[in-house]
């Protein structure tokens, strides 16, 4: 996944065209910048990425996920529904908001259960966020259909899948809003940067000033300015979005290598009839950034992530016994550690979280595999590696 992998004289280019003329800042300073707007530039070519109508950059994905949710009005109280399987910024985006994360099953998408969402459903919800993990979608019509029927926003975190599409519409492009991350380690990075898009003209708006200290730019004297509303500042820097536009545009080269690399080792593991792997939704195309496949059970699972480390295999992980991606080591979230007060409203929403249990998303999550696709991977070392976990995963199931 890491476009980082890639770094090189394209992107030093179009960095050094923002150092030449040191303006740094995406907004205003007009005479100064030798008509270099990056950040413009790049909202324009992920307009074409995304097919979407309107592209904010912002500077994080964790921004994005905020300012995305804030441009469509959720906040103190609202209920947001979630997965218990995603980053731990989708928890973050929501708190930041005053609003309550309403945590729900996955099912063997490794995405929202739809079921278990049209469960979640209160007159309080204002929203349900998907998060597109690992390159892959859930099962996008059933959440729209159950979006579309509550009258609730469908808000789709697709920082982990840019490239994957559903039905040949872009992840990230199929909800009312979507949300990208081009942190370091995502499939293209700016170094830290985020990006929101949607179709809705009122929303893009919201998020263009919001993400702006409320600024309306309008005119070409940023001084004069009016803020309609209060807003903050998540915005991106030209330096990142240089970065950015010298790795979108190698985004398809990426995608090409992604899904040589994942193509390699997922007809190696199908020789296994043990090993078995996520579903995707019909009429889903993965991004190929990760592999994911399931065991037969946790303890086979152990063994296998072990017999990896043991032998040199880097980049797999479970979930499961991980600190970042799932609900089961978010302690202090669960207990809701946080530096200053909570609203009573918010502690009180998630007092369920102390004893929720999520059964159905162990059942995916205990035996599920993750495993990066690197992008730097010579074919040799890609063949090897595959090698590698055939013997690993036959030795544990012994
Ligand atoms: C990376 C990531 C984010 C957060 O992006 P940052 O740019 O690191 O803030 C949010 N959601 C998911 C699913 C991610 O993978």
């Amino acid at each position: 996944m890491p476009g980082f992998e890639l770094f090189g004289d394209l992107e030093r280019k179009e960095v050094n065209d923002v150092l030449d003329n040191g303006v740094l800042m995406r907004y205003g300073f007009d005479g100064m910048r030798n008509g270099h707007w990056k950040a413009k530039e790049l909202e324009t070519e992920l307009q074409d990425t995304f097919q979407s109508k309107h592209v904010q950059l912002v500077s994080s994905g964790t921004a994005a996920v905020s300012v995305a949710l804030a441009s469509a009005g959720v906040g103190a109280g609202d209920e947001v529904i979630m997965p218990t399987f995603t980053f731990v910024a989708s928890f973050e985006a929501i708190m930041m908001l005053g609003a309550i994360p309403i945590l729900v099953d996955i099912d063997d998408t490794l995405g929202l259960n739809p079921e278990a969402v049209e469960k979640a459903i209160t007159p309080k919800t204002k929203a349900i966020m998907v998060v597109q993990m690992c390159g892959s979608m859930a099962n996008m019509d059933a959440l729209q259909a159950i979006s579309n029927k509550h009258n609730v926003l469908l808000v789709e975190d697709a920082c982990q899948a840019i490239g994957g599409t559903y039905k040949s519409n872009p992840l990230g492009s199929i909800g009312d809003l979507g949300c990208f991350s081009f942190d370091f380690v995502k499939t293209i990075t700016c170094g830290e940067g985020g990006a929101v898009v949607t179709n809705n003209k009122d929303y893009y708006t919201n998020a263009d000033h919001y993400s702006d200290h409320g600024h309306d730019h309008i005119g070409s004297d940023r001084g004069a300015e009016t803020h309609p509303f209060l807003g903050y500042n998540f915005r991106i820097s030209e330096l990142h979005a240089a970065v950015g536009l010298a790795q979108v545009k190698r985004l398809p080269e990426f995608l090409a290598i992604q899904k040589k690399h994942y193509t390699i080792l997922r007809d190696a593991l199908s020789q296994i009839s043990e090993v078995t792997f996520r579903t995707v939704p019909e009429g889903g195309e993965e991004s190929c950034a990760f592999l994911n496949f399931f065991l037969p059970d946790l303890e086979t699972t152990r063994k296998v992530i072990q017999g990896l480390k043991d032998g040199g295999v880097d980049v797999c992980w479970n979930y499961y016994d991980n600190n970042w991606h799932y609900i089961r080591k978010w302690d202090h979230l669960k207990n809701l550690k946080s530096l200053f007060p909570i609203s009573e409203e918010v502690k009180k929403g998630l007092e369920y979280l102390k004893t929720a249990e999520f059964q159905k998303s162990d059942h995916f999550i205990s035996r599920n595999i993750s495993c990066l696709i690197k992008l730097s991977w010579t074919e040799e070392e890609v063949r090897n590696r595959a090698d590698k976990m055939v013997k690993v995963i036959k030795f544990a199931l012994k």
